[in-house]
């Protein structure tokens, strides 16, 4: 954001070109979306819940989108090629993430599995119905 206002071309911020402001719309999306994705799957672990598919799809949605977010970045300016600014560190560490913990293609796998009904999570000791009821007492 602070490169976007400091960063003037043809007489103007960046932050004023609608290309830019579309990258910056898109990583604000994906980081809400991913935040909703992740906050889900921590609040059904921590009620004791069976909780595979959510935190799967969380992992793979939050990893991809950091590596897209970085490579946006990385791609807009000269500074995300040099290794002396944060900007390619962002672009190779969100690689590591994708990769790590299942890479992307084996949530992908997994997602299709549950929507498909090949996959079943097993039965739960905390029913969903139940973390809906202590939620809405809180
Ligand atoms: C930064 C980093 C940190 C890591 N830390 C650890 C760690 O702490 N502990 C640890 O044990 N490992 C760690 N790993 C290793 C990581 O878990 C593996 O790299 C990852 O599981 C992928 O395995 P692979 O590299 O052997 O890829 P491969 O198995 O060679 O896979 C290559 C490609 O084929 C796809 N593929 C493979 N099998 C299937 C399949 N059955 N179905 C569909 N697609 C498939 C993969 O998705 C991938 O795209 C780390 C990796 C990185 C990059």
């Amino acid at each position: 954001m602070r490169y976007a206002h400091e960063r003037k071309a043809f007489g103007k911020e960046i932050g004023k070109f609608q290309l830019v402001q579309q990258k910056i719309a898109r990583m604000v999306q994906s980081y809400e979306m991913a935040r909703l994705l992740y906050l889900r799957a921590g609040w059904m672990k921590n009620m004791g819940a069976r909780n595979t598919r959510e935190t799967s799809l969380a992992k793979w949605f939050a990893t991809d989108a950091s590596f897209d977010a970085a490579r946006m970045l990385s791609r807009c300016t000269r500074y995300g090629y040099s290794d002396e600014y944060d900007v390619e560190r962002y672009l190779r560490n969100s690689k590591g993430a994708v990769i790590y913990e299942g890479t992307s293609d084996i949530h992908q796998l997994m997602q299709a599995g549950y929507a498909l009904g090949y996959r079943e999570m097993p039965p739960c000791a905390v029913s969903y119905r139940l973390m809906i009821q202590v939620w809405q007492e809180e």
